[in-house]
């Protein structure tokens, strides 16, 4: 049977958007199937993280995000008073950008149509059936139609309460919310000085950001409200009352613009490191005498620059590490993430290294001008170069394999015995070597 998509992917959010153009620059005929109309124009995040940074880097298309975000050096663990120091981080991203989630899908779903992938919007899956090589994904059309599309493959990259993960029976195996926080984007007539706030008392906790010019994101956690049921609506009265409470002003709060909600963390990843990094911030929000002293020294430790390091290097995600390839030797890199760095091409000119990630193929960077087999893979964009700046990481390699998302699939040092032999080995194990010349 001709199948016009070889992947029909379900949910066309952050994830949804973003694997269609991975999936349409690796050549997968792909399409997208998303409930929503148009995109919310709420947003339920507001950073994107240094390492989502970067690897909007690696594809080239950062400045967009950007041009439309604000630049923070820092972020917060669990609101304590002592920020995280981003700025040091070794990234070429080293901070937040505060930028609301709605521009964010759309910069996406812009990036993706403009790869080939077709869009569905009004569309929602209602069905996923399996049936030998082949996925029927069962849809209601934005007219109402019950239509069917054939595909290789159905992605479920629709959020929360997944109908794709239910329909192939896969278990949620985390845990329920322990806290309810109370969100409002609102206009606020008296804001804060700076327009930023992050204040916890023994009345609770309160965060505002500027989302724009006239309208703030304010969240707060409150004592007396952390075990509300989610589906309790919160009321503009009730956050100014929070807030009143808590700051001592209501800084003016009106208009609200989302029929509001409590924030919920289940959305977050299923990475056990981020959803510890979160049960461990949630634990610090206790407004007992001991759970402010306990806030109060580990608002100390982080002013030590290495704890700070530390966990900025979790919040940022710049920290994630794979396992390394055990196939092949160890190598201090394998499985660690590169930063970018300049390079000199063989010809002379500089060139970043993400700039040979921007169209999602694995890099094959060899750091010895000496080596002169080129090497040609189909798949594979291979560089030599040599460093810009000395680099301590990388004083005796001679080639890495550079995954799509910068992760190094593996390394090898001149040092190596058989130094030669083993890079062929590395990749032909990643791929089938069409031709040496
Ligand atoms: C209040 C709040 C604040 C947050 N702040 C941050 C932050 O600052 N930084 C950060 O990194 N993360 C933050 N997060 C988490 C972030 O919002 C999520 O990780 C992100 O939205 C997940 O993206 P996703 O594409 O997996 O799912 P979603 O964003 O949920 O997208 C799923 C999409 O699938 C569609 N869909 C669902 N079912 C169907 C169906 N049956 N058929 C068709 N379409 C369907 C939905 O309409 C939706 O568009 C926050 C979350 C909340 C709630």
């Amino acid at each position: 049977m001709m199948m016009k998509y070889e992947a029909v992917i379900i949910g066309g959010g952050p994830v949804g958007f973003m694997l269609a153009s991975e999936l349409a620059m690796a050549g997968v005929g792909t399409c997208v199937i998303e409930r929503l109309e148009k995109p919310v124009p709420h947003s339920k995040a507001l950073t994107l993280h240094p390492r989502t940074l970067e690897l909007l880097e690696m594809r080239g298309i950062l400045e967009r995000f950007v041009s439309k975000g604000s630049k923070i050096p820092s972020g917060h663990f669990s609101m304590l008073d002592t920020r995280l120091d981003f700025s040091g981080l070794d990234t070429s991203c080293p901070y937040t950008l505060l930028l609301p989630q709605s521009k964010t899908e759309k910069l996406l779903e812009d990036h993706a149509r403009s790869l080939g992938t077709e869009v569905f919007r009004g569309a929602e899956a209602l069905a996923v059936t399996q049936n030998g090589e082949e996925v029927q994904t069962i849809f209601k059309d934005r007219d109402g139609s019950v239509r069917t599309i054939t595909s290789k493959f159905a992605i479920g990259a629709d959020g929360a309460g997944s109908t794709v993960r239910k329909q192939a029976k896969i278990e949620f195996p985390g845990t329920d919310s322990t806290v309810t926080a109370a969100l409002g984007d609102v206009a606020l007539l008296s804001p804060p000085p700076s327009g930023v706030l992050s204040l916890c008392t023994k009345e609770g906790g309160v965060m505002i950001v500027p989302l724009s010019p006239d309208r703030y994101r304010v969240v707060v956690i409150s004592p007396y409200r952390t075990q509300t049921p989610k589906d309790v609506p919160v009321t503009e009265e009730e956050l100014k009352a929070d807030l009143l409470r808590i700051c001592g002003t209501d800084f003016g709060l009106t208009d609200p613009s989302w029929l509001l909600d409590s924030y919920h963390d289940e959305r977050h990843p299923a990475a056990e490191g981020l959803l510890r990094n979160t049960e461990a911030q949630t634990k610090l929000i206790d407004f007992t005498q001991a759970g402010l002293h306990l806030r109060s020294m580990m608002s100390e430790l982080l002013a030590f620059p290495d704890v700070n390091r530390y966990v900025a290097g979790q919040i940022s995600a710049l920290d994630v590490r794979y396992e390394a390839d055990r196939t092949m030797p160890p190598n201090r890199l394998n499985g660690a993430r590169l930063p970018d760095m300049k390079l000199i091409l063989s010809d002379g000119n500089s060139e970043r290294l993400y700039s040979f990630l921007q169209n999602g193929t694995f890099v094959l960077l060899s750091l010895r001008q000496e080596a002169d087999d080129h090497i040609e893979v189909k798949g594979l964009c291979t560089v030599t170069a040599s460093l810009a700046e000395p680099n301590e990481k990388l004083r005796d390699v001679h080639t890495i394999l550079i995954r799509p998302d910068g992760h190094v699939a593996w390394a090898v040092d001149a040092s190596a015995p058989d130094c030669t032999q083993v890079i062929q080995k590395g990749i032909s194990r990643w791929f089938s070597v069409t031709s040496r010349v």
